[in-house]
């Protein structure tokens, strides 16, 4: 292992596949890559076969990079041209994490060493890593957590919460030609998904619109049979509070389908920084996990409407202009006391 400029560790990182369940090897690798820069680092065991990696200059740091190290299935091999590099964890996230290392090798060769590093597992289904990662004794020590997504190189200042749930409806099966007989799970379960469809759910001038995705539905057993089990699968982008919304849908459902609730994390508002460009994105990160690490920020190379898609790939003038940005963001925060989003 030799030492690697931001492109070739990009692919180095997409070479190794690491969907979600299975980081164990890219994360060992970007062990013996880091503890060759001569960073500590430790493994933290998340699961059996899943470990966050940790990795430090000094003992307290007060600034700490982190973004994910699994990515959403098939695995894509790296392939490039001279503007991008194209394949699976491009900009979601291994790009991120290549320009991440570059720029604390940049500050450390200014001297500035009071750097970490976090990069979790599982970001892509629960954020167990990101669980996990917070109760972590260094996470009490850091101030400000810059997290990587794609954000187009723009300071994100706020970020949409998600409420997943699916709705389980049943009836009576019975032979389809004696409708009287049964009693029909699907009917019942469009019915409510037509309600959910009208409902008007509150906005934020903010964060902006709440918006819903029925994304599954399943239910019946043959054509000729009344169904008696069927289930949708929805997916809430948050721009308020969870409760009042949970709270909507159970009296709309009102005792006809049970609601299993997925997940649910809140929609975050995060540091605004003079000088850099500030959006509100759509999307959840880890964020909402890493409670314990200090003020977040969320900043990366790269478009998120690109990350999960068979034509992922990330600019290579964005990886190199997202190190200067994450140079002077590290720069700005030890020096300067940023102010937090207004509500
Ligand atoms: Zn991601």
């Amino acid at each position: 292992m030799k030492k690697m400029d931001i492109f070739e560790l990009t692919k180095s990182l997409m070479n190794v596949p690491s969907v979600s369940g299975d980081e164990e090897a890219v994360g060992s690798n970007l062990r013996d890559y880091l503890r060759l820069l001569g960073w500590t680092v430790e493994l933290q065991a998340v699961s059996e076969n899943q470990n966050n990696v940790i990795a430090y200059l000094n003992d307290t740091p007060r600034v700490w990079f982190s973004t994910h190290m699994d990515t959403v299935p098939p695995f894509i091999p790296p392939t490039e041209d001279d503007e991008k590099i194209y394949g699976r964890g491009a900009c979601d996230a291994k790009g991120i994490i290549a320009a991440q290392v570059t720029a604390a090798e940049q500050l450390r060769k200014e001297g500035i060493e009071d750097i970490g590093l976090l990069y979790t597992v599982e970001e892509e289904r629960s954020s167990t890593g990101a669980k996990a990662a917070n109760s972590h004794p260094l996470a009490a020590k850091c101030e400000y957590m810059i997290n990587g997504e794609p954000t187009d190189n723009d300071l994100a200042i706020g970020s949409k919460g998600t409420f997943r749930l699916k709705i389980h409806t049943s009836g009576k099966a019975a032979h389809s030609a004696y409708p009287e007989m049964g009693d029909s799970a699907i009917e019942k379960l469009l019915d409510i998904l037509e309600d959910v469809r009208r409902t008007k759910f509150p906005n934020d001038d903010f964060f902006g619109d709440t918006t819903l995705n029925i994304g599954t539905i399943e239910g019946g057993t043959a054509l000729n049979v009344i169904p008696p089990k069927a289930e949708a699968g929805l997916a809430i982008r948050l721009t308020t509070k969870s409760q009042p919304i949970e709270d909507a849908l159970m009296s709309l459902i009102r005792g006809r389908a049970e609601v299993e609730v997925l997940s649910c994390s809140e929609p975050v508002r995060m540091l605004e920084v003079e000088g850099f460009k500030q959006k509100v994105v759509r999307f959840t990160t880890d964020i909402p996990y890493l409670t314990n690490w200090g003020q977040p920020l969320l900043l990366g190379p790269g478009s998120i409407l690109v990350a999960h898609t068979k034509d992922e790939f990330v600019l290579k003038k964005d990886l190199e202009e997202a190190v200067g940005l994450y140079v002077n963001l590290v720069k700005h925060l030890l020096t300067t006391e940023p102010r937090r989003a207004q509500s």
